[in-house]
């Protein structure tokens, strides 16, 4: 058996060697897939040599993963998208904060928690689509107003079981409380010109199509489907300019309560929000970088500037339960 003498020596040697084989390696849960996060962990590889392992997978069963192996937790950082999703992950225990000045320099606080159990990556706004040739950007003001009677039948949405639905609904809840937002989003559900999609690329090609000729999406869907179809007869337009601004929310990271590397986890995050990697990231999904010293790509860029909601992107995640009885009792399935 070891000395303790032998212990300490051997531990000075790893500490001195500076290749400490468990501190080099980082794990990361995700729900964004490897195509949009791998370019990122192998710049940070060959910069720094740490490795980086990932599993992808749903958020769902990602966060129930690190929940059961609770102390026995092989992941590190948890990688998903959604304010709404993030605050779920830390109700259910599962982060820890990660107290950073680098962090806090970098991406501003409302697109942080206010515990520190997780900081946005990327943003995305969640924005209006309409039809160029049936549609003038000047009959379009606000979310509020694709309620009105001028839009009745010409309108398609995603379903309300989705997150970024159920968190843009809690933003109008966070605005205009419970009574208005679900006159609102009764009078969408009655401007449906037909069933709701499973995703925003489906709400794009029903405009196209003609099926409807506004709709509610993403901004990466649009850059995604103009990448493909540059033709594409569909604009953005960026509501709510005169008031509080477009709903923004975003991708992002928490460190997990029983992580086996924190500090070299802690490390991968930080450089995650700086410069080189917030390019790199937001880029491949034309996305806006989350910290505002970094240009988005020229894509992106080319959609126009506009006015982001400034409320703390967290609120989607404290009125999430309220949002989905809302939208239920409102109808949008
Ligand atoms: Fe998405």
């Amino acid at each position: 058996m070891l000395s303790r003498k032998h212990l300490l020596a051997a531990l000075a040697l790893t500490l001195s060697s500076g290749i400490a084989s468990a501190a080099d390696e980082v794990v990361v849960y995700s729900s964004r897939i490897d195509e949009l996060i791998k370019p990122v962990f192998d710049a940070y590889t060959a910069k720094t040599g740490v490795k980086i392992k990932f599993i992808t997978d749903k958020e769902a069963p990602l966060m129930q993963r690190i929940k059961a192996e609770g102390e026995n937790g092989v992941a590190d950082l948890l990688l998903t998208v959604d304010a709404g999703n993030l605050w779920q992950a830390e109700r259910m225990g599962i982060l820890q904060p990660i107290q950073s000045d680098v962090i806090d320099r970098n991406i501003p606080p409302q697109y942080r928690a206010t515990s520190h159990a997780w900081t946005g990556l990327s943003l995305r706004a969640r924005t209006i689509a309409y039809a160029t040739d049936r549609v003038e950007p000047q009959d379009l003001s606000t979310y509020e107003a694709l309620a009105d009677k001028q839009w009745e039948g010409r309108l398609c949405l995603r379903t309300g079981k989705k997150v970024y639905n159920q968190s843009l609904t809690a933003t109008l809840i966070e605005n205009h409380g419970e009574q208005k937002t679900e006159e609102i989003i009764k009078g969408w559900v009655n401007n449906l010109s037909t069933d709701v999609f499973s995703d925003d690329t489906a709400v794009l090609q029903a405009i196209e199509a003609g099926q409807c000729d506004v709709g509610i999406v993403n901004t990466y869907y649009y850059g995604r489907l103009h990448k493909a179809q540059p033709s594409l007869p569909i604009k953005l337009f960026w509501p709510n300019q005169a008031d509080r601004g477009v709903h923004v929310n975003l991708s992002g990271i928490g460190l997990t309560q029983h992580a086996p590397h924190p500090q070299a986890a802690r490390a991968l995050v930080e450089w995650m929000t700086g410069e080189e990697a917030q390019k790199l990231f937001a880029d491949i999904n034309q996305e806006f970088p989350a910290n505002s010293k970094v240009e988005p790509s020229s894509e992106v860029a080319a959609w126009g500037t506009f006015k982001a909601d400034s409320i703390p992107v967290e609120v989607a995640g404290k009125r999430q339960a309220e949002a989905i009885r809302l939208m239920d009792r409102a109808g949008w399935n």
